[in-house]
């Protein structure tokens, strides 16, 4: 490319709901910005789900500044090309200067201090405030275990995963038990597969309790408003987030359930030695560990309860274990033979990475973590938005108009301290 860079005053990169609620309260304060997207209007629900992905909260709870979902059962829960029309409709009316299909390739200092430039592979541009909204989860986290996997097993990460059609026929072992593992073993072993599910650190907690739902609580109780200061500690930032579902009108997620129906558990995946998968003898203390989550969960509802008075149907009673503990839990399966099982692909339900390899300013820590305070970060101009625990718990999350109060924030500092040309 040659001749001068176009000149912007503000550029968004990433077009998800971040990005489009950056772009709303912008145009709040009449302040001339784009917003470069690599896919479409939030890509990653349309690319980085699979087809039966249903949205973890009711309807009632999806929103964005000024839209509200509109839907007739607020408490039913969205398929996720829903979440793509709702997503899709809220740029139409903010009217999101959304240029789709354009990749940005790198971000460095720009002709002078205060100016960055942007390079994308249509061209490059300068501009003096930039808001990398590129999302929490960016790319697969599959563990280096998966190099130990005899070459002729299918892998694929939930990201990839579209449906129980896409792996070849035989049993499937799913690696990690948060949402996304959960929910996929469920729809695997309901396809008729056979199913090993590998159990990692997972919250449980009930979908429903006392006649509301968990997004419900977590609402009324402050707990999508709890701030990123009041952690125990910085590494509780990365606690997995809760197992939760919504298909089939949601439910909870219970790996005991599971098992009964058929899924068999194990423990970590420890490593692969030619067919032979070595598991870590640590199922019964997993599961016990998202028990607490659970009992503590419903405690801290009927607390609440108590303290506010509301008139709602008495502590539910349910045992903790609601089906009988798994055999697989007394009888651990240390070792598990690949041809023996007939264990024919892997869904790689592991997480994802930061990806801002193409970020060419100083901004990250030792452990790659972007740093900056509210988003704002030391290079005046340059801004995060939508990262998980930015400021709340609820700072990546769509529901609640999530990133609403954080992106009005740096709005407001862009007006405050921006130099526009
Ligand atoms: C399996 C799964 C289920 C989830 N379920 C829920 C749920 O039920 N409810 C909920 O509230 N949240 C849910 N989340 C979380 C939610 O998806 C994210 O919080 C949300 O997508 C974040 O929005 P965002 O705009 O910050 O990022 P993203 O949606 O990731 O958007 C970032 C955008 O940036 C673009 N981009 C990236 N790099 C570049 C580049 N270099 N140049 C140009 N564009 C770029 C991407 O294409 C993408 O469109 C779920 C997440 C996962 C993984």
């Amino acid at each position: 490319m040659t001749g001068d860079p176009e000149h912007v005053e503000a550029v968004i990169i990433g077009g998800g709901h971040a990005g489009l609620t950056m772009s709303y309260s912008l145009s709040q304060l009449g302040r001339e910005h784009v917003i470069l997207e690599r896919g479409r209007v939030g890509e990653r629900w349309r690319s980085e789900r699979w087809d039966s992905f249903h949205f973890q909260f009711p309807n009632w709870t999806i929103e964005l500044p000024g839209y509200k979902y509109v839907c007739e059962d607020p408490d039913a829960f969205a398929p996720g090309h829903e979440i793509v029309r709702f997503l899709h409709n809220y740029a139409a009316l903010i009217n999101a200067p959304m240029r789709c299909g354009v990749t940005v390739t790198s971000l460095e200092q720009g002709s002078r201090a205060g100016r960055y430039l942007i390079h994308t592979q249509v061209g490059a541009i300068e501009a003096t405030n930039v808001v990398i909204a590129t999302g929490p989860f960016q790319r697969p986290a599959i563990p280096p275990v998966s190099a130990q996997v005899p070459p002729d097993l299918f892998q694929v990460h939930s990201s990839k995963y579209r449906n129980s059609d896409q792996l070849p026929s035989g049993a499937v072992l799913v690696v990690g038990a948060g949402s996304s593992g959960g929910q996929i073993a469920e729809e695997l072993i309901e396809s008729g597969r056979q199913v090993y599910l590998s159990v990692g650190r997972h919250p449980r907690v009930p979908r429903r309790y006392r006649g509301r739902d968990y997004g419900w609580w977590s609402s009324a109780m402050g707990i999508l408003d709890q701030t990123l200061d009041t952690l125990p500690s910085l590494e509780a930032k990365n606690w997995p987030l809760p197992l939760l579902t919504g298909v089939s009108g949601g439910h909870d997620l219970d790996l005991r359930r599971m098992a009964a129906d058929g899924v068999t558990l194990l423990g970590h995946l420890q490593s692969v030695a030619g067919n032979t998968l070595i598991i870590a003898p640590d199922l019964k203390e997993t599961l016990a560990r998202a028990d607490v989550w659970f009992t503590d969960f419903k405690k801290l509802v009927d607390d609440y309860v108590t303290k506010t008075g509301m008139d709602i149907p008495p502590k539910e009673s349910q045992p903790v274990e609601g089906v009988a503990e798994p055999k697989e839990v007394s009888n651990l399966i240390l070792e598990l033979d690949l041809k023996t099982a007939g264990i024919t692909s892997i869904v790689w339900a592991t997480g994802f990475r930061n990806d801002f390899g193409w970020v060419k300013l100083p901004l990250f820590n030792d452990t790659g973590e972007p740093v900056h305070r509210r988003g704002v970060t030391g290079f005046p101009g340059i801004y995060f938005l939508g990262l998980r625990w930015l400021y709340k718990r609820k700072s990546f999350f769509l529901i609640m108009a999530g990133p609403a109060e954080d992106a009005a924030y740096i709005a407001e500092h862009i007006k405050t301290t921006g130099k526009p040309d």
